[in-house]
């Protein structure tokens, strides 16, 4: 189910996952560059602290920031404040929490969280599910919270019924399926709705949107591109909706380096 709104002239499909390989450099196209985080700039580690952020991630992100004129945000399910702590010093305009926080240019800070008391309610449920399995793991978000299972696989489907059966009788809120991992979040908000309000907004607005993400919840952020005629590029394995497709997260790289050295040089 792969929709083409690859803007160049299209290279041969890479197999073996589908869609074509995301464009060399812009030309003179000017890109507002969304990215998310963990699976797509970092690899995926057993608990979300223990990702290490590669050596060169830093210097790559601020020539992208150079490259585009300072049209590049981070779209990620994380926190800003944890964004801000693994790239410290660097800090990039950022959705967090899969679009409940905004981090605008001008570092002004947009919260769309409202709270509500059933939510409470389920946070209790997963920190009393982890006191009964040490091999879970909470990440409480604030606005929204995470049960990561990444240890405990072969709990996945127990605890997808679990999450099912206690949401029923929540209005407002949503579950979101991840690799490993289960997060219950308010429903108004997602990673669609940042990169609209990003590119609403000078140094983003009137800029061709371009996201790259790897996991489920990064579909809407694939859609939110794809309808402003934008590049969505898909890191690894499996259907998406994005139009191009990089095999992993060192590709990625490899990629985000490319096109910043040939933005800083043409
Ligand atoms: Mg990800």
């Amino acid at each position: 189910m792969l929709r083409t709104v690859n803007r160049s002239a299209s290279p041969a499909p890479t197999p073996p996952f589908g869609g074509t390989e995301p464009p060399a450099h812009p030309g003179d196209d000017p890109w507002a560059l969304f990215l998310d985080f963990d699976g797509t700039l970092v690899e995926l580690a057993m608990t979300p602290d223990a990702v290490v952020v590669p050596l060169k991630l830093r210097a790559t992100l601020s020539a992208c920031m150079e490259a585009f004129d300072g049209a590049v945000a981070l779209v990620s399910g994380r926190p800003i404040a944890a964004l801000d702590a693994l790239l410290d010093p660097l800090k990039l305009p950022a959705a967090g929490l899969h679009g409940l926080e905004l981090r605008m240019p001008d570092e002004t800070v947009e919260e769309a969280a409202p709270r509500n008391p059933e939510f409470a309610e389920l946070r209790s449920r997963f920190h009393s599910l982890v006191r009964e399995d040490a091999r879970l793991v909470v990440e409480d978000k604030g606005a929204s919270v995470a049960l990561h299972f990444r240890r405990a696989p072969e709990r996945e489907r127990e605890l997808r019924e679990f999450v099912a059966r206690a949401m029923t009788p929540h209005n407002g809120h949503q579950v979101m399926h991840g690799k490993m991992v289960l997060e219950i979040r308010p429903a108004h908000a997602d990673k669609g709705t940042a990169i609209d309000r990003f590119l609403e907004t000078p140094p983003f607005a009137g800029r061709t949107p371009v996201f790259a993400g790897d996991d489920i919840t990064d579909e809407d952020g694939f859609a939110a591109v794809n309808r402003h005629g934008g590049i969505s590029v898909k890191v690894g394995d499996g259907e998406s909706a994005a139009a191009c497709r990089v095999p992993d997260v060192a590709s990625l790289h490899h990629w985000l380096a490319g096109i910043a050295r040939t933005r800083a040089c043409g």
